[in-house]
């Protein structure tokens, strides 16, 4: 049985700074193949601490959707546990943009790249396959970081990562026929000069691309004082379809979208 499980569910630096929720990433179980969806700050802890345990000896990849901090800090240590770990030699794959990897300042060191099997560069129209996943990277607008949602197809339906990003029209159509759709809700209200989604926004991508089933998550600390779980109960009532707010901790079953 397929699962997401949310280890982490801050966003921006003042949440991610006092931990006021965790920021660890993402766990995503598909038809037997195990991803692990940006890697921040106490990813490899909460990994551990995790009831039951989540190993990470046993993952299959990682999935680096930008190199910014909060989504990138655990990376190195990831994919040293994740190859060596039991296994003792290359394993799994990292599927990162390119500037993670190259450039002045690449959050992906070089000694532990002997780690995994396989390094594939996201870049848009690239599908990239992991065991019985295959990786659409969708390119989002957030800054100077070359960043990447992502779209999971899997035996368990199709899975929608909307990351950090400002909001483009296209968005909802490229995220449409989602089983489940994850968004990186940052902020209460839009501002424009910040490339995060804000709730309005992202409320506008969950009703053009209709998903089966909604999750907000990594909240600022505007949405985390609005009170997330409120709001996402609020909205699946106007929307006609089930919004919920991420905590940590949170697992959510394939039989809840398929
Ligand atoms: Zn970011």
């Amino acid at each position: 049985m397929g699962f997401v499980k949310f280890l982490g569910t801050a966003g921006a630096r003042y949440v991610v700074g006092k931990q006021l929720r965790y920021s660890a990433g993402t766990w995503i179980e598909l038809g037997g193949t195990r991803l692990l969806l940006d890697p921040g700050p106490g990813t490899l802890l909460r990994c551990r601490r995790s009831r039951p345990p989540l190993d990470p000896e046993a993952l299959d990849g990682l999935i680096l959707t930008h190199k910014h901090l909060d989504h990138s800090t655990d990376v190195n240590i990831m994919l040293e546990v994740m190859a060596e770990l039991g296994h003792k030699g290359r394993k799994g794959v990292l599927v990162a943009p390119r500037d993670c990897l190259e450039g002045e300042d690449p959050v992906v060191l070089r000694y532990v790249r002997r780690y995994p099997e396989r390094i594939e560069i996201m870049e848009e129209g690239r599908v990239v396959g992991i065991g019985a996943v295959r990786v659409t990277p969708v390119r989002h607008r957030h800054g100077d970081a070359e960043t990447y949602g992502v779209m999971l197809d899997s035996p368990e339906g199709r899975l929608g990562f909307v990351v950090d990003t400002r909001f483009t029209p296209e968005l909802p159509e490229r995220y449409s026929d989602c089983d489940l759709l994850v968004l990186n809700v940052v902020r209460l209200k839009p501002t424009p000069e910040i490339d995060h989604l804000s709730l309005p926004e992202a409320v506008e991508i969950i009703r053009g691309a209709r998903p089966k089933l909604a999750v907000l998550t990594h909240f600022g600390m505007t949405m985390l004082r609005a009170k997330p779980r409120e709001l996402a109960s609020k909205l699946s009532g106007e929307l006609g379809l089930e919004v919920i707010a991420a905590e940590d901790g949170m697992q959510i079953g394939s039989e809840r979208w398929l």
